[in-house]
C-alpha cells in the first residue's frame, strides 16, 4: 500500500498578502522508503504520456507496485483513460464529478479511501497552540485550543493534506483525476510534444514545460509556437504543390488515351505519391523532403524507377 497526498490553495484559506499558494503531490511509501514531492497532477500527466512498455519506464508509478508486469493486465484501461482525458480536453463538461463517477462505473473502478491530514509545518513540531492567546477567565481547555487554533492555527498547522491510500497503479490515476477535477485544473495536451500536462498558470496553455523533443535545450513552450507556424506554413505549401503536380499530370494522362507510357508511369507516380504522401502525414518524412520529391518528379518521368522511389 502507498499513498498519494495532495496540498492546494492558500495557507489559511484566505488569501492574505504574500500567501503561500501550494501546489504540491506527494507520492509515499513509508515501506519502501518512497518520497517523491511533485506539482499537483506532474506525475499522473507523465504516466499516462507514456508511450512504450510501461513496465520498463522509469516512472515513480512502476516502482511502487511489486509487480510491474501487473500494469500491462489492464491496458483496456490506460486507453480509455486517454479517451477520458481527450474527451474532457475536447469538451470541459466532461470533467465533471458526475462524468468521473460514470467513467469509473464503466471501468468498474472506484475512487480509493480518501482521508485528511492535518500536520504541523517543518520546525514547529515543538510548538504549543495555546500560547499564542491568552485564554479568558471563564474558558476550559478545549474553547482556548479551538480559539487558538482559529486565531494562530497557520503558524503552526499546515494547510491540510489530501491522502488517497493506493493499492495500484489504477488507484493513484483515479485519485490524481478525481483531485484535479475537483479542484477544477485545466488538463491539455500539448501541441508540440502531444504529451498531457496541467495548465496551472495560464488555463488556455498550448505547450508544457517539459523539454522539446525536437531541440533538447529549448521546452515545448519556447520551441513549439516556432514550430507549429513553420509546419502549419509547410503544409499549406504541400497541399499547394501536390495539388498543382497531380491536377497537370492527370491532365497528361487524360489527353493521352493511347500512350501507353504516359498512361503506366502516372500509375507508377500515382502509387509512390500515395506511399510518400502517408510518411509524411504519418511524421515519417518531413515536409522538405515530400516537396523534394514532388518537384523532383513533377513532369513525366521516363524510365520510372520503382526502387527508387519506393518507401
Ligand atoms: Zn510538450
Amino acid at each position: 500500500m502507498f499513498t498519494i497526498a495532495f496540498r492546494n490553495g492558500i495557507s489559511n484559506g484566505q488569501a492574505p498578502e504574500g500567501a503561500t499558494v501550494y501546489n504540491e503531490e506527494y507520492l509515499q511509501d513509508s515501506y519502501k522508503k518512497i518520497n517523491l514531492k511533485a506539482q499537483v497532477g506532474e506525475t499522473f500527466m507523465d504516466f499516462v504520456s507514456l508511450t512504450g512498455n510501461i513496465a520498463d519506464s522509469r516512472h515513480p508509478y512502476v516502482s511502487l507496485v511489486d509487480d510491474a508486469d501487473s500494469i500491462s493486465e489492464n491496458p483496456w484501461f490506460f486507453r480509455q483513460l486517454r479517451q477520458f482525458l481527450d474527451l474532457g480536453i475536447d469538451n470541459e463538461a466532461f470533467f465533471s464529478m458526475s462524468c468521473l463517477m460514470y467513467f469509473l462505473e464503466l471501468t468498474g473502478l472506484q475512487i480509493p479511501p480518501i482521508h485528511y491530514e492535518l500536520v504541523r509545518k517543518p520546525g514547529h513540531e515543538d510548538d504549543c497552540l495555546e500560547d499564542c492567546i491568552e485564554a479568558l477567565e471563564d474558558m476550559d481547555h478545549f474553547e482556548h485550543s479551538m480559539r487558538a487554533y482559529l486565531a494562530a492555527g497557520t503558524e503552526i498547522y499546515d494547510t491540510p493534506l489530501t491522502v488517497y491510500q493506493c493499492n495500484s497503479i489504477e488507484d493513484v490515476c483515479i485519485a490524481s483525476l478525481h483531485f484535479l477535477i475537483i479542484n477544477q485544473y485545466n488538463i491539455r495536451k500539448c501541441k508540440n510534444c502531444g504529451r498531457y500536462f496541467v495548465a496551472y498558470l495560464r488555463s488556455d496553455a498550448e505547450y508544457c514545460t517539459r523539454v522539446s523533443p525536437y531541440n533538447k535545450k529549448k521546452t515545448c513552450r519556447e520551441d513549439g509556437p516556432k514550430r507549429t507556424f513553420e509546419a502549419s506554413i509547410n503544409a499549406d505549401v504541400v497541399k499547394k504543390t501536390l495539388k498543382q503536380i497531380e491536377s497537370a499530370r492527370r491532365m497528361r494522362k487524360h489527353r493521352n488515351p493511347d500512350n501507353w507510357d504516359i498512361q503506366t508511369e502516372f500509375d507508377e507516380w500515382h502509387t509512390a505519391m500515395v506511399r510518400w504522401r502517408k510518411n509524411y502525414q504519418s511524421g515519417g518524412i518531413s515536409a522538405e523532403q515530400f516537396l523534394a520529391w514532388l518537384e523532383e518528379h513533377r513532369s513525366y518521368t521516363e524510365d520510372w524507377d520503382y526502387e527508387e522511389n519506393y518507401i
